[in-house]
């Protein structure tokens, strides 16, 4: 194990006593990257400036998803008269009661997978409390720790928009949007990324109006196919979706509760949306200020994220970065992902290197939207002689028994070498289906060789062989098992 302290001790300080590693940031890339260094039999020092366990556990992933997993059952009720013979109802009776029971799992998941856990490694020291950095080390109340290594894991907040009027009017993060005890009549969702597409509709399925405004539409990085689609069924549900429109000013509703937004589409014309509620989920702004970064030559990025290189480096020799703070891919398991690396490589000597190459993107919307490696557009601007398939849900066995087509699957491939670049896939299980797509590009595979792949019956996850067979055959001709 490297052992070359990257602050010199303070006059006082007791190299003897340093730990080996101080991890800035308790959430998920903090527990990871103190639990990996624990495990290479490092002494670590955690130090937690929020509620133990960050974003995911407290107000991110886990309530969000609880949230959404409650609403499936409204939307199914009201969708059960497909089935002939069929009918049902559900409806919301008491939504304080729901939010109390998603807080209650969000407690239990806090003590199980983050308190109960830092017993369990004995090299890991919790520090409560904010940490900076000085030209000594870390300053932690007062104190300063002098660390042979550091990780920085302060994770992101919901970013603010620079729309006039928005100090004026009470508005909703994600996180006070999943607090709230009573549902809004109408809500207004600023952003149609990935947390304004999901609250958005579990909002409607609850029985809120809902219009989300959106600068360049839902999901602007995904496909557009399923951008359009996701659009489309938004719209059936009730959503009203506003594309392309740039929001001009917010202010209280005239003569009554509530906002109005101005807005102006493409051409300039000006339109009022009103709504009892607004959420904006215009993205997520990492957590640098007061860190003490330009102290210690911690540089930024292009994205206000820590700069850092393949090995999770920043610009400080000795101090890495991990998760939200850099700036990108900001989800649970690229936080993880990324600072087991940076935690091992503090300690081992930057042999690890991060690959995002296969990494998934999930949007919990129904359908959901799960998506793998390249679009065409970027794969053709990578230079690639680019094919793709795009396969409507209608063809795939199990979307027809279930009488719900919504969704389509679009294969991104290399004509060149029939390399699987990307795969796209809107289905109401599609999360679960784009894992075997990732196992396909992180293994190189081909089209050819996913079609040849034996998948069960039926599947939406088999609607990935349909579409790699649509590279060489008309897949409406073929018999049942894709046979
Ligand atoms: C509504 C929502 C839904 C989401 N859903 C999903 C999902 O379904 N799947 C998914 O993969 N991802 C999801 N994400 C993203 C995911 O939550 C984050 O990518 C992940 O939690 C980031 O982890 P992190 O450790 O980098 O940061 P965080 O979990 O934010 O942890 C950083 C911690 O550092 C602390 N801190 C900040 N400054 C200091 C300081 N100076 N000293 C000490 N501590 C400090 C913070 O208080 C915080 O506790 C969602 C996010 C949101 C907001």
């Amino acid at each position: 194990m490297h052992s070359v302290n990257c602050f010199e001790p303070s006059v006082n300080g007791h190299r003897d006593r340093s730990p080996d590693l101080a991890v800035i940031g308790a959430g998920s890339a903090g527990f990871a990257a103190a639990i990996r260094a624990a495990e290479l039999g490092a002494s670590v020092v955690l130090i937690g400036g929020g509620t133990l366990g960050g974003t995911c556990v407290n107000v991110g992933c886990i309530p969000s998803k609880a949230l959404i997993r409650a609403v499936e059952p409204l939307h199914q009720a009201q969708a059960a008269s497909r089935f002939a013979g069929i009918s049902a109802s559900a409806r919301v009776d008491d939504w304080r009661k729901l939010v109390g029971q998603k807080d209650d799992l969000v407690a239990d998941l806090r003590q199980a997978k983050y308190a109960d856990v830092l017993d369990q490694y004995e090299g890991i020291t919790y520090r409560q409390g904010a940490a900076r950095l000085t030209k000594d080390g870390i300053e932690v109340d007062g104190e300063i720790l002098t660390p042979r290594k550091i990780v920085i894991a302060t994770g992101a907040r919901p970013a603010v928009p620079a729309i006039a009027g928005l100090d004026g009017v009470p508005w909703l993060t994600s996180t006070t949007a999943l607090e709230l005890t009573e549902l809004p009549a109408s809500l207004l969702v600023i952003g149609g990324g990935f947390i304004g597409c999901e609250m958005g509709q579990m909002f409607a399925r609850a029985g809120v109006r809902v219009t989300i405004v959106a600068r360049s539409g839902l999901l602007s990085g995904a496909e557009p196919e399923v951008s359009e689609a996701l659009t489309r069924y938004f719209g059936d549900e009730g959503i009203d979706v506003r594309s392309g429109v740039r929001c001009m000013r917010i202010g209280a509703a005239s003569g009554a509760t509530g906002v109005a937004l101005e807005i102006q589409d493409e051409d300039g014309v000006p339109e009022i949306i009103n709504a009892e509620r607004v959420l904006v989920a215009t993205g997520r702004c990492p957590n640098t200020a007061g860190l003490g970064l330009e102290d210690v030559g911690v540089g930024l990025g292009a994205n206000k994220g820590i700069l850092i290189d393949d090995r999770m480096r920043t610009t400080r020799v000795g101090v890495y970065a991990a998760g939200d703070v850099t700036g990108r891919n900001m989800y649970v398991y690229m936080a993880a992902y990324g600072a087991k690396i940076a935690a091992e490589n503090a300690l081992n000597g930057d042999l690890r290197g991060y690959d995002d190459t296969a990494m998934p993107d999930v949007t919990f919307t129904d359908p959901q939207v799960a998506t793998v490696g390249l679009t065409a557009a970027r794969a053709e601007a990578l230079g690639f002689d680019v094919q793709s398939v795009i396969l409507p849900l209608e063809v795939v066995p199990r979307a027809l028994a279930a009488r719900d087509t919504r969704g389509l699957i679009k294969l991104v491939a290399d004509s060149a070498t029939r390399r699987l670049l990307g795969a796209h896939i809107l289905a109401p299980e599609g999360a679960d289906s784009i894992q075997t797509a990732v196992l396909a590009i992180k293994h190189g595979l081909t089209v050819d060789d996913l079609a040849d792949t034996i998948f069960p019956y039926l599947t939406t996850v088999e609607g990935l062989k349909l579409a790699a067979l649509g590279f060489s055959k008309d897949v409406a001709r073929l018999s049942c098992c894709a046979g």
